[in-house]
């Protein structure tokens, strides 16, 4: 079995983002069947919740043999390795992992809800998962090409290292 295809996001908006964002998806490497990995462009996106730093979003896509459980617990410990402050709901952190979507898996769990149940209102998740799969669904047949047109560029810049 190659494992089933999983889509994470990944945001930070404290201690060099960047960079950050770069350790985290060397990290998710490791969870990989194979090594291989993809990762979107980075995003500066304007961050919801209390006055904080602007956010540097993307999306990795990979496959993995791991269960679902295991593989959240796998992104937690990733989060605390990079010293993710969890004191404030929306508040400014190191790092945020979150799991996307499962192949067309659907969950209601108490720890885990599969699709991640704000993935349709965030462009900053949206655009990037367009980015690598432009012909993408979600479970319930809705193209994420269609959602990126409903909720806009509004707050987000690709960001272009120079
Ligand atoms: P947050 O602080 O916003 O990253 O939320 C973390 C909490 O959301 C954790 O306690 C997880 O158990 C829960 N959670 C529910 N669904 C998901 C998901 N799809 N990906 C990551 N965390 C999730």
């Amino acid at each position: 079995m190659s494992g089933q295809r999983v889509f994470v996001g990944l945001g930070s908006n404290l201690e060099d983002p960047a960079a950050q964002i770069a350790r985290a998806s060397e990290a998710l490497r490791t969870l990989t069947t194979g090594r291989v990995l993809q990762l979107s462009s980075l995003y500066l996106s304007r961050a919801v919740g209390p006055p904080q730093p602007d956010y540097v979003n993307a999306v990795a896509s990979f496959e993995t043999k791991l269960a679902p459980l295991d593989l959240l617990d796998a992104l937690q410990a990733i989060e605390r390795a990079q010293g993710r402050e969890r004191s404030t709901h929306w508040g400014p952190r190191t790092l945020d992992l979150d799991i996307l979507l499962i192949d067309d898996l659907q969950l209601q769990h108490p720890r885990l809800q599969v699709p991640h149940p704000y993935l349709t209102q965030r462009n900053f998740v949206l655009v990037p998962l367009q980015e690598l799969a432009p012909d993408l669904r979600l479970p319930n047949g809705d193209k994420v090409a269609d959602l990126v047109q409903r909720v806009g560029h509004t707050g987000l810049n690709r960001l272009t290292l120079t």
